[in-house]
């Protein structure tokens, strides 16, 4: 049956020292997975265990490292974040195993309007207008595990212009990554190709026009993003 229009591309992420590509099918994020960030945020570590929400697959992409500011928002937050790729899917999968589902790594940026997320938290209102607008998740490529193997520690940071605003280390997480995949395998259907941001450290703050983000997660891969 003929299609009305073209069908939108899928995503692909680039591979680090490869020429395959990665297609991506859903992206997920994990809320308040660091207990410094979530202090700062306002929130109650010991009270409040993390929570996902979504970004869109065609969020993930810069065009030449340029992060357009977006519309609608005076305060732009930088969240950097190591992400997870996976190749398996499935429901209800066990601790034990979750990393075996795990393709490879990056580290990503998870962009947030900041009022518009403040708005929706005290209207109780969902948070796709301040999480999954467009090209607010850009990724480093992704690094296959079977080079680097599963990173359970290593400093996360983030500088503006040079200036370091986060830094932390990937061992603060309060969900580990397996810990993450069986929990959102049970709440969903997981299938290769997903994606998962998996919470920020300490340190969030603005974005402005013209700035030059740089951010890594050590031993697996660094990404510098221009604001305009
Ligand atoms: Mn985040």
């Amino acid at each position: 049956m003929p299609s009305l229009f073209p069908p939108a591309p899928i995503v692909m992420l680039p591979v680090s020292g490869s020429d395959d590509m990665f297609p991506v099918r859903r992206v997920y994020c994990v809320g308040r997975n660091y207990a410094a960030h979530a202090i700062e945020m306002g929130g109650d570590p010991d009270r409040e265990a993390p929570f996902f929400f979504q970004k869109n697959p065609d969020n993930l992409t810069l065009t030449d490292g340029i992060f357009p500011y977006p519309s609608q928002s005076s305060d732009v937050h930088h969240e950097v974040e190591l992400v997870v790729a996976l190749h398996r899917g499935g429901r209800d999968i066990a601790v034990d195993t979750a990393l075996d589902h795990v393709f490879g790594y990056a580290v990503g940026i998870d962009f947030t309007r900041r009022d518009r997320q403040a708005e929706a938290k005290a209207a109780g209102r969902p948070w796709e207008v301040a999480k999954a607008f467009e090209q607010s998740g850009p990724l480093s490529p992704l690094v296959p595990a079977s080079r680097i193997g599963h990173p359970t520690e290593g400093r996360i940071w983030l500088s503006v212009n040079d200036t370091p605003r986060q830094d932390g280390n990937v061992n603060q997480m309060s969900w580990k990554v397996p810990e993450i995949i069986a929990e959102l395998s049970r709440l969903f259907t997981l299938a290769p190709g997903d994606v998962i941001f998996t919470g920020t450290p300490s340190g969030v703050g603005p974005v402005e026009r013209g700035d030059r983000v740089t951010c890594g997660v050590e031993g697996v891969a660094a990404l510098a993003v221009s604001v305009r």
